[in-house]
């Protein structure tokens, strides 16, 4: 197993490689060589294996054997050390909750699986590593959690100024020690520029940046982990399966796309995006024509010019029909997303949270559009006690926050705020510890 870069086939990277520099040297995505084939008898018995089985069973392949398979093993055994339950909220349509994990982001998954992977690929290496990271919400706090702490790895996270939630602003300004916060005046978008010019930088080389944004491979491909344990609770029902998947950058709906083509029996995808709709519009127009991003209230998608899309491209060599047998895309407002919120709480006592709710609306329009039963799965990407200014009026109830997050809030906030690129720069050559 070897990486390419999109953009130029012939630059090839190992596992280390690609997950440290994160980009490759023509600014291309790192994409794998060959799509493993798991057997039918993976399939067949994965009601029987064990979470940490199935993830290193999946995983390995990508790996290649430059971590050893005990210390892989032993590594998503600790990524994986809380629940993923597949909840029934009405006749065969569930919701996945990823956001059991500490920062209550379905993003710690894959935060803590690289942080994991990095620190046993330079182990032995005295050079310390910045991480550099854009995000619009959630990865920030996934990220600055999974590496908080991390001997050798220091982090800077680049954040839109007042367009995350309170609680995502203090889960990644808090926490101190490795990890620092960057406050940007402008959107996620700008703050995505600033880090893949950093990344280009001549000047920046010897600060070892790499990137933690689900472009790094090392983030992206555990996320393919949700859909295998999804499976494992459905492999006994015969009806196809459908995944709605909440997308901004596309990075999670592409490992889910990656996992169908290693085997697993997804029969299709739903990508459903808030008005941030670049992809919805490509998938019926064919022109891929990414306009001014929009703040929305299902904030962590409000991106729109989605990094991963070419990976799912790649997937399917380029070929829009072909990847039209095998994904739907479509877009929802703010308005449809709130009124979704009420009604399922009102119809299933049960509460979503907007990214969530956006879910939930694209497996609802594909029902209209298709015959056949299925059974409808919608990622619940978000706790939804981290939306409280939009959920709790609306519902008239309070949402009680987890012990594990009830700590954030007693913390300091630390940041430094920034407008341009060469602040940033700056920031990085003088900062040294
Ligand atoms: C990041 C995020 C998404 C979007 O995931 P992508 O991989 O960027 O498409 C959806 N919901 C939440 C809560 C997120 O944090």
């Amino acid at each position: 197993m070897r990486y390419y870069s999109l953009t130029d086939h012939s630059i090839v990277a190992t596992f280390k490689q690609a997950a440290l520099k994160g980009i490759a040297p023509d600014k291309g995505l790192y994409f794998p060589s060959e799509i493993p084939q798991l057997p039918a008898s993976f399939f067949r018995d994965i009601a029987h294996k064990s979470e940490a089985t199935i993830a290193f069973e999946v995983i390995r392949p990508f790996i290649n054997k430059e971590i050893a398979d005990a210390e892989l093993y032993a590594l998503v055994s600790d990524v994986l050390n809380f629940n993923f339950p597949l909840v029934s909220i009405e006749k065969d349509i569930y919701a996945l909750e990823l956001f059991h994990g500490p920062t209550l982001a379905f993003k710690d998954v894959g935060a803590r699986f690289m942080a994991r992977c990095l620190q046993a690929l330079v182990k032995d290496k005295k050079e310390k590593i910045t991480i550099l990271v854009a995000t619009s919400g959630d990865t920030g706090g996934a990220v600055a959690n999974g590496f908080y702490d991390v001997e050798g790895i220091e982090v800077v996270i680049l954040y839109p100024a007042n367009k995350v939630s309170s609680i995502q602003e203090k889960q990644l300004t808090t926490l101190g020690k490795n990890i620092k916060a960057i406050e940007v005046e402008g959107s996620f978008d700008d703050c995505q520029a600033m880090v893949k010019r950093a990344f280009l930088d001549e000047e920046l080389k010897q600060r070892n940046l790499t990137s933690a944004n689900s472009i790094n491979i090392a983030r992206w491909l555990p996320q393919m982990f949700y859909y295998f344990l999804m499976y494992k609770e459905l492999s006994t029902q015969d009806k196809p399966i459908v995944v709605s998947v909440p997308s901004g950058n596309f990075g999670n709906i592409c490992a889910g796309m990656l996992a169908k083509k290693m085997g697993l029996p997804i029969a299709h995808f739903v990508a459903a995006t808030n008005t941030n709709d670049t992809v919805p519009r490509y998938m019926q127009q064919a022109i891929y024509a990414p306009k001014q991003t929009q703040e929305t209230i299902s904030n962590a998608m409000d991106v729109s010019d989605p990094s991963n899309f070419i990976r799912i491209q790649e997937l399917y060599n380029g070929d829009k029909e072909a990847l039209e047998k095998d994904l739907d895309a479509y877009s929802f407002t703010d308005e449809q997303t709130l009124a979704t919120i009420k009604q399922i709480y009102q119809a299933n006592d049960y509460i979503v949270d907007p990214h969530g709710a956006v879910g939930y609306l694209g497996l609802k329009k594909y029902r209209e559009q298709v015959q056949e039963d299925f059974i409808g799965i919608f990622l619940e990407t978000a706790h939804p006690v981290k939306f409280p200014e939009c959920i709790e009026g609306l519902l008239g109830v309070e949402i009680e926050v987890p012990e594990r997050l009830a700590g954030v809030y007693q913390g300091e906030k630390q940041t430094v705020g920034i407008q341009t690129y060469q602040q940033l720069k700056d920031y990085l050559l003088e900062c040294k510890s």
